[in-house]
């Protein structure tokens, strides 16, 4: 299959429209990663998304809609999920709602909730709108891979295995979004995103953190987000992360840089004087640019070849808290506490 790669203008957008109303799939920028487009509601055109990406049957999708409205035909807006939704949409929050018998079992995996969200980015938006679809859309990478951020990474990841990509540039936030079950009375954060913690709590009066977020399953504990059980956002190259005081995290750094053949640091911009003379990619000046960067930065890693990246662990503190879960997950938790 042919991959044709257009701007995310009109007639881009007329395009990913035709292609999605014919049962096809589209990569698409949001303001978190780029996303795989297929026509929610069409199973056949679902099954096309799992297809491409590699993705476990078991793994649910995410249901991008234009608003509340749209939303209520897919799943039931719980009291919660209305406050969330008056506060964060269009953004990068997903909410977990019981489902309605329209989404069909092969988006939700067979769960009797489906994940919806309400993008922000303007080309999302005008497709929703002129195609007047649902759009099931996972991050628009090979299963297990880091998620894209720009249209050369989906292009890198999906060339001849979907037909269309739709280019609107780098994506803002550079993580996938906030996903939050909102089918009790208090939110409970499954995969911390740009939409922290504190500020769900500031909406909703509390916020919990599943305990999963942030640390391996157990032996035969049942994930409460389904995609938690998947290896996830990994380069080839091994991560690992190294927490304490500075110091020490330097030198151990050091250490096990001089014991590899090809690694390199990977640390925010302020810390980038201890590991002089090491190679060394920078996160940047604080925690958002560093989200813009992280997958961007674990892609260049593989491109040149490098077996290993030794990163300083990050303070779990708003978008922090987002940035350790990935940097977990690549690590495959290869976490050295000093
Ligand atoms: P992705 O679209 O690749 O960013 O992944 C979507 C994530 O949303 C998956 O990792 C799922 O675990 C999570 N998710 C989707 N639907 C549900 C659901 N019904 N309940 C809990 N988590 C979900
Ligand atoms: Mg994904």
């Amino acid at each position: 299959m042919e991959t044709t790669r257009v701007p995310a203008d009109q007639a881009g957008i007329l395009l990913a429209s035709k292609a999605l109303k014919a049962g096809l799939t589209v990569g698409v920028p949001t303001e978190t990663v780029y996303g795989l487009a297929a026509d929610a509601l069409n199973a056949e055109a679902v099954r096309g998304i799992f297809l491409a990406k590699g993705r476990p049957a078991d793994n649910p999708l995410i249901v991008h809609v234009l608003d509340r409205a749209q939303a209520e035909g897919l799943a039931v807006i719980t009291p919660l999920a209305q406050t969330l939704m008056d506060a964060f949409w269009p953004g990068p929050l997903t909410l977990v709602v019981p489902k309605k018998d329209a989404v069909p079992d092969v988006v939700t995996a067979g769960l009797d909730t489906v994940a919806l969200r309400s993008p922000s980015h303007p080309a999302v938006r005008e497709l929703l709108a002129r195609s007047g679809l649902a759009i099931a859309a996972p991050s628009a990478n090979r299963s297990g891979a880091p998620s894209p951020t720009t249209a050369d990474h989906v292009m890198a990841d999906l060339q001849g295995l979907i037909p269309l990509v739709l280019d609107g540039g780098p994506c803002e936030v550079g993580l996938e979004s906030t996903v939050a079950d909102a089918t009790g009375l208090v939110p409970v954060v499954l995969r911390p995103g740009a939409v922290t913690p504190a500020m769900l709590a500031a909406a909703a009066g509390e916020c919990l953190v599943a305990n999963s977020a942030m640390r391996p399953l157990e032996k035969g504990e049942a994930a409460p987000s389904p995609g938690l059980r998947h290896r996830h956002y990994a380069p080839k190259a091994r991560i690992t992360l190294v927490k304490g005081p500075g110091d020490k995290v330097a030198a151990r750094i050091r250490a096990l840089y001089g014991a590899e053949a090809k690694a390199c640091v990977m640390v925010m911009e302020d810390r980038l004087d201890a590991y002089q003379g090491l190679r060394t990619f920078s996160l940047g000046k604080d925690m958002y640019q560093a989200a813009h960067r992280l997958f961007t930065l674990m892609r260049q890693a593989d491109e040149e070849g490098l077996s290993r990246i030794l990163a300083e662990a990050l303070p779990e503190e708003g978008l922090g808290l987002a940035l350790m879960n990935r940097l977990a997950r690549a690590a495959d938790f290869d976490i050295l506490s000093l």
